[in-house]
Parts: structure tokens; sequence; C-alpha cells
């Protein structure tokens, strides 16, 4: 008899969890907090990404956080809270690509404002944030290392290259890969996991040609698979410049068609699937035209009948 109820507990858990894991949403939302690269100190690169049906973000670099908070707030699907509420309560870690002020101004900003809450980065990058931003002579010190007093806020999370790691609390995971920003400064490409639907956001980079490396030929090696079999749902990826703009002043960035020899080595790898994946442009560098000048080069050289998509400050995205 004793046996019997084992039997059925067992049986009856085994079916609870997977109902749980159904109910639990694929694919992720998506609420850009800022989009450019540089200038606009009110606009700089910042992505909350969340499970599908989740409020607990991580926030894909922080350059603007504040203004893409007020922009956001009391709106679905942020509807009871206000900027500081989001940025306390729903957003639970940040993960930084690199260090330059577009990518990490508006965490340092507004860390007065704060909760407790992890950093994840490359031990690179964790060495700019505790030398040169979280310091008591640029700010003060909100981390657990580094210049003392330490407040510690923020701990740490250093990143090892292709390790996923779950982060706690949001049902995703995360993989970091190592990307080449005016070699041999390291920037990186954060590869999010909810169950089995992936997105990928890369910092900025150059191209492998114009950086002499091989970082994103290792990337599109690694992510190939994905795109072949339609789990990575989406693409993050920045052009700064448009195609006047000569490699030698590029800093380790992308134009128009720095983009799509890249996407089409990605594309021939992945048996020409890349069509399912959503291409977002990202880091788009304020001038005059620019936009519009990438817009059209981009179109223009879309030889593969790419979805191509350009995010927008406070625009949330739904991708399934
Ligand atoms: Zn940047
Ligand atoms: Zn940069």
């Amino acid at each position: 008899m004793m046996k019997k109820i084992y039997i059925f507990f067992l049986l009856f858990s085994l079916l609870y969890q997977h109902l749980e894991a159904q109910n639990q949403s694929k694919g992720f939302s998506i609420t850009p907090l800022g989009v450019k690269g540089g200038l606009d100190e009110a606009n700089l690169s910042a992505y909350l990404v969340a499970a599908k049906g989740s409020s607990n973000y991580i926030c894909l670099d922080a350059g603007t956080l504040n203004a893409g908070l007020q922009k956001i707030a009391y709106k679905a699907p942020f509807d009871q809270l206000s900027a500081e509420e989001i940025q306390k309560k729903q957003i639970k870690a940040y993960c930084i690509t690199h260090g330059h002020l577009d990518h990490l101004a508006g965490l340092i900003m507004n860390a007065p404002n704060d909760v407790s809450k992890p950093i994840y980065a490359f031990p690179s990058v964790i060495e700019v944030l505790k030398d040169h931003y979280f310091t008591w002579k640029s700010w003060a010190n909100f981390a657990n290392e580094g210049e003392q007093p330490i407040l510690n806020k923020y701990t740490y999370q250093p990143l090892t290259p292709q390790k996923e790691i779950e982060v706690p609390g949001t049902g995703l995971f995360l993989t970091a890969f190592s990307l080449s920003h005016v070699a041999p400064y390291e920037s990186t490409a954060f590869l999010v996991r909810n169950q089995q639907d992936y997105l990928l956001y890369l910092g900025d980079t150059g191209a492998d040609t114009v950086e002499k490396t091989n970082q994103l030929a290792q990337l599109w090696e690694r992510v190939a698979p994905l795109v072949e079999s339609k789990q990575l749902t989406s693409l993050f990826i920045e052009v700064s410049f448009d195609n006047s703009v000569p490699n030698k002043a590029l800093f380790g960035h992308l134009t128009p068609m720095l983009l799509m020899q890249e996407l089409n080595k990605l594309n021939k790898l992945s048996n020409g699937q890349l069509k399912s994946t959503r291409i977002y442009i990202t880091h788009i560098k304020p001038c005059n035209n620019c936009t519009q000048n990438i817009q059209q080069q981009i179109e223009a050289a879309n030889n593969l009948g790419l979805t191509i998509l350009y995010p927008e400050q406070g625009k949330t995205m739904v991708i399934d």
C-alpha cells in the first residue's frame, strides 16, 4: 500500500513539474531604455530583457537608465510602477559589455537610488568599473570591491568566456563571448537563454577583417547551430557609422557593409537559415542623416532578405 502511494506521489510531482515548465513562457520581452551610441546622454545603449510574461529583467548595458525608465513608467507592461520602482524592483542584474561611458553611465549615475544587485561582466570590464567609475574621486564606490570605503550595493560577478551561468530570480541563463573593440580592448556578446530560446546581444565590436582577430568568427561558429534550429530568436548588433567612414576611423565599430559581410558568414555557417532570426540594429552614432544613410545602405546590401529592425527607446518588443 505504501509503495502504491509513493508511486502515486512520484507521478503526481513529475506531472506537476512538467506543467510548471509548460507554464513558463518561451521567448523574450525586450524594452530598450536607450538605443544610440553616443552624444545623446538620454538615449544610450541599455536593454531590459525578461523571459516573456516575466517582469524580472536583466539590463544589457546601462548607458541610459533614468531617461528610459521615465519613458516607460506607468505604461504597459510597467503599468503600476514609477521609474524608481522599475529600477529597484524589476531590474535584477546588470550585464555590462565594456567600460565605455555610453554603456554604463546610467548605472553609475543612478546607483544612489538603486538596491543591491549583481553586475555581470568580464574581469577586464570589472577592472574599469573598479578603477575609474566606482571610486570616490569619480562618484562613490557602490560596489563590493575596490577603493575604501566600500558601500557594497553592487556585487561584481566576473564571467568566464563561453560558460553559461544562471541569473538568479529571472529564469534566464547567460553566456558571455569576448569581442574585439579596437584590439586589444575587449567587449562582450551576451547570449541569453530562456528555456530553449536564445537572444544574442553584441556590445560594440569591430569586424574581424578590420580588427585582425577571429572573435566574431568564433561567436558565429557557436551560435550557427542555434540559428539553424531556429532557436536564436533575435540578434542585436551594432552599426555605428555609415559606409563613408574609412576603416581607420571606425575605432572598433561596424558599418552596413561590414555588418553584411559578417552576417553572410553567419548565414553560411547556419546553412542559409539566418532569415528566421530577427536582426536588430543598435548603437547608431548620431550625425546628419546617419540613421537614414545606415538604413538605406543596409537595405541595399540585404541580399539575404533578412528581417532588419531598429529598436526604439521605450518601445517594448515581445518575441515568441
Ligand atoms: Zn558604445
Ligand atoms: Zn565602446
